[in-house]
């Protein structure tokens, strides 16, 4: 097949990918800050890149990313996500990374907003007569997933259609679930597939501490409630440890994750998955 990038598609090509596999995937991530060195579309880059091997291995058609994706205020409790766990006071109003030093304001939805549009886009191309969606997901605020899983929910409908919910990260060993922020993982991720995005002279010099409220970079323990003492990030997410490879290396256990999930729904709809 020529591509998979349904925007660069004609119609016969659009129709006969669907023919031999009713399946597309639906990129998500909102513009959102990343801490100096990284692009605002960080989380939808990611998610295209994994969509695209996936739709390479699998079959399928990839949408244009939707970069849209939501956040809300941080909980003034100190527990998992508030802000005092990021090393603020916590009782500033802190809506996901927006940190108050931070240049550039990311473009979140607003929660209900983000879960129209995106149900939009599941209900059109239901419509065209795709049976397994795919909303691969690269940003982990809590309550953008959340409403991504209950539109998956809500939108499938066995044994004809199944919408799935799919992270383009690796899920954290528990008992962590948050993937952490703009850190070494995700820096990798952009050194392995758009290393001109990326601006590590942004950062300090190594061995300088990066302070999370400072550089809104922050690793994914903290956020589950356990930030280092200083509420510096630790050394093992230092984003200036990046490297291409790191970088490829992940891609290729997400890609192959999320593809082994694919295909086994695709199995149980009974259509037949395989390379195109
Ligand atoms: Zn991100």
């Amino acid at each position: 097949m020529r591509t998979v990038e349904y925007e660069l598609m004609r119609p016969p090509e659009i129709a006969q990918a669907r023919a031999r596999l009713p399946l597309a995937f639906i990129p998500i991530g909102p513009l959102e800050w990343h801490g100096p060195h990284l692009p605002m579309g960080m989380d939808g880059l990611h998610a295209h890149t994994v969509a695209m091997e996936v739709a390479r291995r699998v079959g399928g058609v990839v949408l244009p990313t939707y970069y849209l994706g939501s956040e809300t205020v941080r909980p003034t409790d100190r527990g998992p996500q508030s802000a005092a766990i990021l090393g603020f006071e916590g009782t500033e109003r802190i809506i996901g990374m927006d940190f108050p030093d931070n240049p550039v304001k990311s473009l979140y939805f607003e929660e209900g907003t983000f879960a129209v549009a995106v149900r939009e886009l599941i209900r059109l191309l239901k419509l065209d007569g795709y049976r397994l969606l795919v909303l691969v997901n690269g940003h982990g605020a809590v309550n953008h997933m959340r409403a991504l899983q209950r539109l998956a929910a809500e939108a499938t409908d066995p044994p004809r259609v199944r919408v799935l919910f799919a992270m383009a990260f690796l899920p954290p060993e528990p008992p962590f679930s948050d993937p952490g922020h703009a850190e070494k993982v995700e820096t990798s991720i952009i050194l392995a597939t758009r290393p001109d995005l990326v601006d590590l002279s942004t950062l300090p010099p190594k061995g300088t501490p990066l302070r999370y409220r400072e550089f809104g970079i922050v690793d994914g323990k903290a956020f589950d409630g356990r930030p280092t003492p200083d509420f510096t990030l630790r050394p093992d997410a230092d984003p200036r440890e990046a490297s291409a490879d790191l970088g490829r290396t992940v891609l290729d256990l997400e890609v192959t994750r999320v593809a082994a999930i694919v295909s086994e729904q695709a199995q149980a709809l009974g259509l037949a998955a395989g390379r195109t």
